[in-house]
């Protein structure tokens, strides 16, 4: 079993096959095998030490035959550090539980049809297992059966049951896996199970207990964290980490908005990854401190968002903003990305994405108290 670099004492780490993960720390979603408009040089620049892929969207794009051809995920990515893969339950849950026809889930696992295809895959826990160790991940997350919030009692009662049974399937594979290819000690990854439950105490209890007596290396929190306000659930966010001992790292999976990743980095979450930087940098939407980076106040209006598309930095000469040290902060204007973005072309993806990216990093060093 892995276990924290440096126990429960600050600050917290993890040694993982392609290196040490600081915790807190945030992963970019390279869902579909990249972080769009970025490559491995620029994620480094920005200060990025892990990126989060997802074996669902992979195993259907480029497809796992040509991954494992390629030499597995880091050649293809010609990215040197941690890797996680997401198994694919979230995914599973919002195409199949919201619309039917797309798959069907069972206590075997999930058939699905991917979209505009007649092809039908399935995913097994074993099966999601195999190929996260196969594309060689660091850190491999068991299929769980995720729910909404508001799902009816008896849906949750079987989420968890499955998602239960799913984790201990998982684990026996994983095991059978890392023995038959032979993977030495200091190349094993790591792997998570998934804590569900929806917002019923009783049930994220029964989840962890259950988890925690089969053992995994870390956990995960599952399920939709927001409410139907889109405000984090915060009481039963922290509940569910203190059901798992602090020598465990856990993971806030989906959580990425700057102050939702705040809070729960104080209730003990060390790993995050979201969706939500680079797509708002494609959108025009840019996070900026309201004060000096390495301050240590994080509460009440500690950073903006800007909107690039405003007209107001037609001719604005400032970057976007002062104490960001990235690459489009250090050479080049809020008028110029203005431009950049009024006529689409792909070096504002790029100089946006990777002042988002930069902006997270900042805030994981902050909260690293570095
Ligand atoms: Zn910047």
């Amino acid at each position: 079993m892995a276990d924290l670099g440096s126990g429960a004492t600050n600050p917290r780490s993890l040694d993982l096959p392609h290196g040490r993960l600081r915790f807190p720390v945030f992963l970019p979603d390279a869902t579909q095998g990249v972080v769009r408009a970025l490559d491995s040089l620029d994620l480094r620049a920005c200060g990025i030490e892990a990126v989060q892929t997802n074996v669902f969207h992979l195993m259907q794009k480029p497809g796992s035959a040509t991954i494992k051809a390629l030499g597995g995920l880091h050649k293809m990515l010609d990215w040197h550090g941690p890797i996680v893969t997401d198994s694919g339950g979230f995914q599973a849950y919002s195409l199949i539980h919201e619309n039917p026809r797309y798959g069907t889930l069972t206590q075997r696992g999930m058939l699905f049809r991917p979209e505009g295809s007649d092809r039908r895959l399935q995913l097994t826990p074993e099966k999601s297992v195999q190929l996260q160790v196969d594309y060689g991940a660091d850190v491999v997350v068991c299929l769980d059966d995720c729910t909404h919030v508001d799902a009816p009692l008896t849906q949750q009662q079987e989420a968890v049951a499955r998602t239960v049974a799913w984790a201990r399937r998982g684990k026996a594979e994983f095991e059978r896996r890392i023995e038959q290819r032979h993977i030495a000690a200091g190349q094993r990854p790591i792997l998570l199970a998934v804590v569900q439950g929806g917002d019923r105490r009783d049930l994220r209890k029964r989840c962890a207990e259950e988890l925690l007596e089969i053992g995994f290396d870390g956990f995960g929190l599952g399920g939709w964290p927001l409410d139907a306000q889109g405000r984090l659930l915060l009481e039963m966010i922290a509940y569910t980490r203190e059901l798992i001992p602090a020598r465990w790292p856990m993971h806030a999976l989906g959580i990425g908005q700057p102050a939702n990743v705040v809070a729960c980095a104080a209730l003990g979450y060390d790993l995050f990854d979201s969706t939500m930087p680079t797509r708002d940098a494609r959108h025009g939407r840019l996070c900026v401190f309201n004060g000096p980076a390495s301050a240590s106040a994080l509460d009440g209006e500690w950073f903006s968002h800007l909107y690039i598309a405003d007209e107001k930095h037609i001719r604005s000469g400032a970057p976007l903003s002062e104490v960001c040290d990235c690459l489009c902060c250090s050479h080049y204007s809020r008028a110029y990305l203005h431009h950049l973005f009024k006529i689409k072309d792909s070096l504002y993806f790029r100089l946006a994405t990777l002042h988002n990216l930069r902006f997270m990093t900042q805030l994981m060093a902050r909260l690293r108290n570095e």
